[in-house]
């Protein structure tokens, strides 16, 4: 097992500036709250709803690989943990997804983020679960600037990863072509041929659909309800990379600079990283698709997204604000 002594010896990082500076500074100054103060929030609905669909796509598609033989015979030596599956969750935050990962039996777990708070808070999470029995390693990186080897030993990187994880970060790396290139480097190039990277974004067709619908006499590119706000700069100019929106969801995150995903350029950019889509839904049709599923349907009920008679804990605001988000997975090839 690992102790993630590789972070902990390094020096910390220095303050960041401008819109990288203002999203470090507010996920490492969010409080971390425990399981009973989570149920107090106000949308606690919608969160019960983001980490089922997060369950979804990591039983359906991170677990199959996860659990995979090896195609090849394991050479002398190397064969100790061929069988296993080991995870890299990129923008990990305070490891929320740790849980999720330890019922998908999960072997090795490597979790990075930009805020170094949040990474003390998921290795203490993880060091609470020590029932979980996987190993982890944890490291406070830029990964959108810095490539993973810069916070992780070769030793442990060179063993790929059979999945890539990215729930509810990725859309802060399209702030430039090159952040986008880097963060698509660090997904791909410890990634096996056939594993899968999987990710929660932005649904860009909605939001700017929302924009296009704004009256045109308005100055303030302002749309939202009493769950989520979400503000633009500026009408038309609409560029792949750098496509800037100030987002405000209540009780999460306080107006947080971040950059469309176009779903196109994205696919079209992974492509020249040998990752190609294989499911891209709404988070809407993530739950009608898997309303009725034997093994999902009834983990809405534990999961507190739904009540035993099928009512929803999410309002109507909260549902709305639901759809902000696609779901999405890639394989390697
Ligand atoms: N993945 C976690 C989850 O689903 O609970 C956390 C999601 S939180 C909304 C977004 C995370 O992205 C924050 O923890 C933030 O620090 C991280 N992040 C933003 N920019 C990053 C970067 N350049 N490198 C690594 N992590 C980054």
């Amino acid at each position: 097992s690992d102790d993630g002594s590789d972070a902990r010896n390094r020096p910390p990082a220095k303050k960041a500036a401008g819109d990288v500076g203002m999203v470090i500074d507010h996920y490492n100054s969010r409080p971390e709250v425990g399981v009973f103060q989570r149920l107090e929030s106000p949308i606690i609905g919608l969160k019960n709803f983001n980490n089922w669909v997060k369950s979804v796509l990591i039983s359906r598609f991170a677990h199959p690989a996860l659990h995979q033989k090896p195609q090849q015979p394991s050479g002398p030596g190397r064969g100790h943990n061929q069988q296993a599956g080991k995870v890299l969750d990129m923008g990990c935050g305070k490891g929320g997804d740790l849980s999720k990962w330890a019922k998908a039996k999960v072997r090795d777990y490597i979790g990075a983020d930009i805020a170094s708070i949040s990474i003390e808070q998921a290795r203490q999470r993880w060091e609470s679960q020590r029932g979980a029995r996987f190993n982890a390693t944890f490291a406070a990186l830029d990964c959108y600037t810095q490539p993973l080897s810069q916070a992780f030993s070769l030793d442990l990187l060179r063993q790929p990863f059979d999945v890539v994880s990215m729930q509810f970060c990725m859309h802060y790396a399209f702030e430039t072509e090159q952040k986008a290139r880097c963060m698509l480097d660090n997904v791909s190039r410890w990634l096996r041929r056939g594993g899968v990277f999987i990710g929660t974004i932005p649904n860009a067709e909605q939001l700017l659909q929302n924009l296009d619908d704004l009256p045109p006499s308005t100055e303030d590119l302002t749309f939202g309800n009493s769950v989520y706000k979400i503000r633009f700069e500026d009408r038309k100019h609409r560029p792949v990379f750098g496509h800037k929106y100030w987002f405000f969801l209540q009780d999460a995150v306080e107006d947080v600079p971040e950059y469309i995903v176009r779903w196109d350029p994205f696919v079209q950019l992974a492509s020249e990283y040998n990752l190609y889509p294989v499911y891209k839904e709404e988070f809407h049709h993530v739950f009608e698709e898997h309303q009725e599923h034997p093994e999902f349907g009834p983990l809405m009920v534990r999961m507190k997204v739904v009540d035993a008679n099928g009512e929803s804990s999410m309002d109507e605001d909260q549902w709305e604000a639901a759809n902000i988000y696609i779901a999405f997975a890639f394989e390697k090839r």
